[in-house]
């Protein structure tokens, strides 16, 4: 049930972005999702449709990006993928992370020209 209010927030900040530009209408707005935070895509689309509704996000394209939890290995530097992959699959050495699938934001809010 969260998702909903992740929705709420999505179409705040890309209002808020459209206000600041003074633009009626939203293009399309792109979010990034971690793996991690639990949020369903599905659900976000779905209150998306029916929350944007007499807003400037009405009609915009959701793209929704999931991020998984990435590592990138210092001996060889492939980057590999995995809540828990902690080892490289190349070398077997230990990875760092980088991207901890925990991310949430809208990453972009595109108005027309
Ligand atoms: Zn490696």
């Amino acid at each position: 049930m969260h998702e909903y209010y992740v929705t709420e927030e999505i179409i705040r900040i890309a209002c808020e972005t459209a206000k600041q530009h003074q633009s009626p209408v939203i293009n399309r707005i792109t979010v990034v999702v971690g793996e991690l935070t639990g949020i369903v895509s599905e659900s976000v689309e779905f209150y998306f449709d029916v929350l944007a509704r007499d807003t400037a996000a009405e009609g915009a394209i959701l793209h929704i990006v999931p991020q998984p939890v990435s590592r990138l290995c210092r001996h060889c530097q492939s980057e590999f993928h995995g809540a828990n992959a902690w080892v490289c699959p190349e070398c077997g050495e230990p990875g760092e992370l980088i991207k901890n699938g925990r991310e949430f934001y809208v990453e972009s809010v595109d108005l027309p020209d």
